[in-house]
């Protein structure tokens, strides 16, 4: 009896462990240099993050990616085409990874310093063909905000993370996080290096606070990368364009699962990866 009792608690705690959490972390527009240039003034902690691998970035109609397209691969898994919002190229809408997490009874949690539509928050709950679009993408928002935790704009990204994770982690199925530093972007199209850099230190703030969290509950997968390179940031530390560009970008990865993330990898195995994590454990 004793012995049956006891293999039914290991099975209770297997069971429970099962549950998974995902932090994804988007720098818009961090290169390897925009990483490299802030870390000659100040430590970059996400550099010293276990696993380091790299993304390509091309979307489906363009060498060049934009927000709108890029974050709908991690959100959803296929190549779109530049300004799609959570629709495959086809123009079908996709089940977003944040989408799934609600119906499988996960907490979900979206958070940006972008504008109220902007593109990479509103990949993950919004279906629309332009994201400039923004009276339909404030629409799902609306809508999304029932069964999910968004907030964007929010001034700065660090300030968020803490209370975020405390929230979402009270749900024994686990959760899926995003959050933002959209002005990395934003500064890198004005070629603005020290307001990039000043925005970048805010990112990688959070980035620490997401690390200790991952210290704290281990059942946690964190993943930073950006979702393109903006500005042709020179490895001078100088930009050499206004506009995004198609380099690979670097992905880091802390935690449970983090050595999934090692190696070159195209955007959308990122989804594939976290698909795993949440839902095939
Ligand atoms: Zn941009």
């Amino acid at each position: 009896m004793k012995k049956i009792l006891f293999l039914f608690v290991c099975l209770l705690i297997s069971k429970v462990s099962l549950a998974d959490n995902v932090i994804l972390m988007i720098g818009d527009g961090m290169g390897e240099n925009h990483l490299k240039c802030a870390s000659a003034d100040k430590a970059i902690y996400i550099m010293t993050l276990p696993i380091k691998g790299w993304v390509h970035t091309h979307s489906a109609n363009n060498q060049i990616t934009d927000s709108a397209a890029s974050a709908t691969a991690y959100a959803c898994g296929e190549k779109t085409n530049n300004r799609m919002l959570g629709k495959f190229a086809g123009g079908d809408d996709c089940q977003t990874i944040a989408e799934k997490a609600v119906q499988e009874g996960l907490s979900v949690g979206i958070y940006s310093t972008d504008y109220a539509t902007g593109a990479t928050p509103s990949a993950f709950f919004a279906h629309v063909y332009n994201r400039n679009d923004r009276k339909t993408i404030a629409s799902y928002k609306l809508r999304a905000q029932n069964v999910m935790d968004i907030k964007v704009p929010v001034s700065k990204i660090s300030q968020e993370v803490e209370a975020a994770l405390n929230k979402l982690k009270n749900n024994t199925k686990g959760f899926f996080a995003m959050f933002e530093g959209a002005l990395i972007d934003t500064y890198s199209h004005h070629n603005k290096l020290d307001k990039m850099k000043e925005e970048l230190y805010d990112f990688d703030l959070a980035v620490k606070f997401a690390s200790d969290f991952v210290r704290e509950n281990p059942d946690t997968t964190l993943i930073v990368l950006a979702d393109h390179e903006t500005g042709g940031l020179s490895d001078e530390c100088r930009y050499t364009q206004k506009s995004h560009s198609g380099t690979d970008v670097p992905v880091y990865a802390d935690g449970k699962h983090a050595e999934l993330f090692d190696g070159k990898q195209d955007n959308i195995e990122i989804y594939k990866k976290m698909y795993q994590i949440l839902f095939e454990n």
